[in-house]
């Protein structure tokens, strides 16, 4: 969004296009769209069709029928006929007409750019300067982490005139990247965050790496850096001011010592301009203190006076870019977003809010923007834009400025001049998705407790950018026209219902799976709309599955009978209802056996009215290298048996066989569709595959206590619990039991969980509903503490190993009384 509009034929003469006669000559763009799924005002959108892991050019349809009419393209197809009413600016490459029109957005404003880069911290030191700012300028920042060749783009897209500062995020992952953000940025504050050692693929050598990030920072006139992270570099341009900061005593801003005081806070003591002056921060971790120091030198470097500084680090909070799904009261949804709120923000948050399918109703609570002053109709104009196209419930707008604008919101709408008045309202909502979007000052976080149900300490994190992810690894090795069938079966394999399914829904896999009609039935009730397959659907459910329009596999003629039965008694003149036929290949649990096809095809014929959509079949051991030859003859048996159903009915059958193993280790076995389940869920049985899987679900507890052991006692039932050498030590009594789903037998030391990232081995047996942690030697654990039971360490996979299972059982072992949380970054 831009508050500035252009033309389009000024930008077709910008990205170099020929003079042609425009339709609609003087359209004002002022948002860029590249995807399809996500077009707000069509009208006023440049949709660029960006070649990434799909071809934007294949969705230019989907954009056109929501009416969009100005495109930018980079393949020459005869769009004329296909779109008459829209303008196709053919460039070479549309990434990079892209970013020349944002460089050239940028060239129009002349206050300061600050750009950050480094291998970590950008995006908190991003949000902390923002904080530390505020008070004094109106910001424009990248949302989220937007830092990439596309996302530095958006950002600079959002520039406007009310604002008097930008604070961009660039980030890289290969060498030769950063020229181009350079061009865009042309930033005049420099900062560099860090750089680790860590041997990145995309470069050469950790010398190429720093080269590479500090080209970012050619012609900036302020530059803060800390000379550990140069890696022997020079920093050759020559900026007006800079700021150093670091440990060795020879930097601008030299940090003599780090002392923790109590409750969670650390001061920083410095040398600067050979004065001593300290701050105090409410952190105690290294890469936050390094954060803090950052933006210490930064704030010095702009020319802030110490006492304001200390001020303002003081009041500092940790930084959750996160958007969190979780259950309310009243049977509602509560999406919370209640740290920040800007512009680009708010249409994330709104993105995600119209992916939700599970209530009808949808509210937003949106508190006023946290801009100083001018131009203030501008962005709510903007705003009350983004928000009439949702089509919301209700919308509640909280602060004065939302009030005095409120006339520019359309349909249902409440205004309250604080949080306090809201919560003092006592409006209550029921079956409703409830979006809160809130600045830090309106302590939303007291609204999100009294809507949400009861937390626990013991959650399971779902993390959906994970689940995207993994989702688009698949999709990547998967050849064009192959079908995607999620596996949903089990709760997701433990990870969610319609929650997940709204995410699998909004990114377009071809079918859903379910083990039982029921776990359909909910999908559907909760406003799922793709084909859905029932894997055992049962002979007394066939009239559910018909209402609820869910497809059952058919693996006998008992339950094909039972189906027909039920279509004829559904009477619904000549339509058909889709079955998916099951074929035992070798895993003799359901399905037809070869002797048994002959009957099946004479029982189909009788049976206009059931359509065979799918036959399919499953693999024993697609992941067993040992079983490849007993792979590959289910294989050729199932295209066998499949062939002859598909040759004695008249119309398209699809095939599939392959799981999660079986897609990367028998690409032949694709044929029209794959069955993906656990690898969905960041999990894979094949160690040989090539595929990034990025980790989906994170179990986490809390301490409840911390125990001295006196030498020789024992812990917990049964007196199996002792610590080693039968010596003294401490114990954290931690709330995950047996009961949760956390396997009795990863007790007495056969498993760990992470506590500030240390290994605490299990002690004793495993409770009920909590267990014992051996925390002898371990520094810095206070109760209260956070505690890792599975995730990307420990791994699901090392939980299954210690007791002997797969990580399928442990993961749908977690039981329903573990809180889920889905949230995006
Ligand atoms: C569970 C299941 C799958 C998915 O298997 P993964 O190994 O998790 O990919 C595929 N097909 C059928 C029939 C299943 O029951």
């Amino acid at each position: 969004m831009s508050t500035k509009t252009y033309h389009i034929a000024q930008i077709a003469e910008l990205l170099g296009c020929p003079k042609a006669p425009y339709f609609q000559q003087d359209s004002s763009i002022s948002w860029l769209g590249y995807d399809s799924r996500k077009i707000g005002d069509a009208k006023a959108t440049l949709f660029f069709a960006l070649q990434g892991r799909r071809n934007g050019h294949d969705y230019l349809a989907e954009a056109y029928k929501k009416g969009v009419r100005h495109f930018v393209v980079s393949e020459d197809r005869p769009y004329g006929d296909l779109f008459p009413e829209a303008n196709f600016l053919l460039v070479p490459d549309t990434l990079m007409a892209l970013q020349k029109l944002a460089a050239y957005h940028r060239s129009q404003f002349h206050y300061p750019v600050v750009a950050i880069t480094g291998s970590n911290g950008k995006t908190v030191v991003k949000e902390w300067l923002y904080e530390l700012l505020s008070p004094d300028y109106s910001i424009v920042r990248s949302p989220k982490s937007y830092n990439s060749q596309l996302g530095v783009a958006l950002s600079l897209w959002a520039m406007n005139e009310s604002a008097n500062l930008a604070i961009i995020e660039a980030g890289i992952s290969q060498a030769g990247e950063m020229q181009a953000l350079q061009t865009m940025i042309k930033p005049s504050i420099g900062i560099l965050t860090n750089i680790g050692t860590a041997h990145d693929a995309g470069f050469d050598s950790v010398e190429q790496k720093v080269q590479e990030k500090l080209s970012l920072f050619t012609n900036v006139s302020t530059l803060i850096y800390s000379p550990k992270y140069l890696h022997g570099q020079q920093i050759s341009q020559q900026a007006e001011k800079s700021c150093s900061w670091g440990e060795q005593g020879s930097e601008d801003l030299a940090i003599i010592n780090y002392a923790q005081t109590t409750n969670g806070y650390t001061t920083i003591k410095a040398r600067y301009n050979g004065k001593e002056i300290s701050i105090t921060a409410p952190f105690t971790d290294a890469a936050s203190l390094e954060n803090v120091v950052c933006c210490w030198a930064t704030l010095l470097a702009l020319g802030y006076d110490h006492r304001t500084i200390a001020q303002r680090v003081a009041s500092l909070s940790a930084i959750s870019m996160r958007l969190e799904l979780k259950n309310g009261i009243n049977s509602c949804s509560i999406i919370d977003d209640s740290y920040s709120n800007d512009i680009s923000s708010l249409e994330i948050a709104l993105d995600f809010l119209s992916q939700q399918q599970q209530h009808q109703a949808k509210v937003l609570i949106l508190s006023d923007m946290p801009i100083q002053g001018m131009e203030d109709v501008l962005t709510y104009q903007r705003v009350a834009e983004l928000v009439n196209r949702q089509r919301l419930s209700l919308f509640v707008g909280i602060g004065e400025q939302l009030s005095r604008y409120r006339h520019l919101f359309a349909g249902k709408t409440a205004f309250y001049p604080s949080t306090a008045s809201f919560l003092a309202s006592g409006l209550s909502f029921q079956h409703s998705t409830i979006l809160l979007k809130g600045a830090r000052s309106y302590s939303f976080e007291r609204i999100s407790k009294t809507l949400s149900a009861q937390m626990h300490d013991t959650v399971l994190e779902i993390n959906l950018n994970a689940l995207e992810n993994n989702l688009n690894q698949y999709r990547m090795i998967l050849p064009e026209g192959v079908k995607l069938m999620a596996m949903v079966k089990a709760f997701s394999y433990g990870s969610g219902s319609f929650e997940i399914a709204n995410v699998l829904q909004f990114n377009k896999v071809d079918y859903l799976t379910v083990a039982y009609a029921d776990e359909g039935i909910a999908l559907r009730r909760a406003g799922i709309t793709l084909p859905i397959m029932v894997m055992n659907a049962g002979i007394q459910n066939m009239e559910m599955l018909l209402r609820y329009d869910l497809e059952p596999e058919i693996y006998n003629l008992h339950e094909l009978q039972a189906l027909s039965r039920a279509i004829i008694a559904s009477n619904v003149e000549g339509v058909s209802h889709a079955v998916h036929i099951k074929l035992d290949t070798g895993m003799h649990r359901l399905g037809f056996m070869e002797d048994e096809l002959e009957a099946l095809i004479k029982l189909l014929h009788q049976m206009p009215h059931v359509k065979v959509k799918s036959v399919f079949s499953h693999l024993v051991a697609s992941g067993d290298s040992s079983q490849d030859d007993y792979t590959r003859k289910q294989i050729a048996l199932f295209k066998d048996m499949a062939s002859r159903i598909k040759a004695s009915l008249p119309y398209e059958i699809w095939m599939h066989i392959a799981n999660t193993s079986a897609i990367s280790r028998f690409p032949e076995a694709n044929f029209d569709m794959v069955r993906l389940g656990i690898g969905l869920y960041g999990v894979s049985a094949d160690e040989t595959q090539p595929i990034a899987l990025s980790t989906v679900a994170t179990l986490k507890t809390k301490i409840t206590q911390i125990k001295h052991i006196p030498a020789g006692d024992t812990i917990g039932y049964n007196r199996h619990g002792r610590l080693k050498g039968n010596g003294s030590g401490m114990t954290a009594t931690v709330k995950i039991g047996y009961a949760d789903g956390y396997n009795r037998r990863l007790g007495n030391g056969h498993c760990y969980m992470l506590i500030g990232g240390q290994a605490a081995y299990t002690v004793g047996d495993i409770c009920m509903d909590m267990c014992m942690l051996d925390i002898t030697g371990l520094p810095n654990i206070s109760e209260g503490d956070e505690v890792i039971i599975m995730g990307e360490k420990p791994h699901v996979n090392e939980l299954a190993k210690a007791i002997g299972t797969i990580p399928y059982e442990v993961l749908t072992g977690i039981s329903p009384r573990v809180k889920r949380v889905y949230y995006y970054e």
